[in-house]
């Protein structure tokens, strides 16, 4: 199955182009989504959060202490490194169960740190950025998310620069002020791109 991998930086507008293709009847995996399922109550990545950073980690329903864990791992790299260890050979295993089972042309896999984590850019075809200013991605979450502006400049901080995603990719669409129905003519010509590269 050909695999596009799109990416992008917090507020770019990924899953609004996701479901654009989505449209198109391309299958969808969502790492983001994987990730939050196996921290989930009795997520297969709970038992060995539980045994690694101990019982205080782990809420009454059996799911992770989000608020908790974030904590740690934004003050303590080696944690981050060790919570990574347990998730990220799941996320990968989880992401190839559904690529494989996915119907359609293609599938695109969502991944926001597709750029970061330099496994990712291997275990695609095609890597797609979804690309817009520092100052769009500002506006947009704190409006989506009511962060204040700092909140947000934290988060991109701590993600790859723009440079460095554009650098990355195969293919950008331009989603910095781009009206819905721009965004979806650049999605249609992209469509197209994928459905002769997977020789559909
Ligand atoms: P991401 O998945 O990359 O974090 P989203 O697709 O959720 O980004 O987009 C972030 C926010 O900006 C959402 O509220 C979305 O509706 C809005 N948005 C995305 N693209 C556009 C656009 N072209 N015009 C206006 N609003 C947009």
């Amino acid at each position: 199955m050909f695999v596009v991998g799109l990416t992008g930086g917090i507020g770019s507008g990924k899953s609004t182009v996701a479901d654009l293709f989505a449209a198109h009847g391309v299958s969808l995996v969502d790492t983001d989504l994987i990730a939050h399922r196996i921290t989930a109550p009795h997520g297969m990545a709970m038992p060995p959060i539980a045994a690694e950073f101990g019982p205080a980690f782990v809420a009454a329903d059996g799911s992770l202490e989000r608020a908790r864990m974030r904590e740690l791992v934004f003050s303590d790299e080696g944690a981050r490194k060790r919570l990574e260890a347990i998730t990220h050979p799941l996320i990968r295993a989880q992401t190839k169960r559904e690529q494989r089972e996915a119907q359609g042309p293609y599938v695109i896999v969502v991944v926001p740190l597709l750029v970061e984590s330099g496994s990712w850019k291997h275990r695609v075809n095609r890597v797609l950025t979804v690309d817009c200013s520092v100052e769009t991605q500002i506006a947009r979450v704190m409006s989506r998310n009511g962060f204040s502006r700092d909140q947000v400049l934290a988060i991109i901080a701590r993600q790859a620069t723009r440079e460095a995603r554009l650098a990355a990719a195969d293919d950008v669409i331009d989603n910095d002020n781009a009206p819905l129905g721009t965004l979806k003519a650049q999605v249609d010509k992209q469509h197209r791109a994928y459905l002769s590269l997977a020789g559909a």
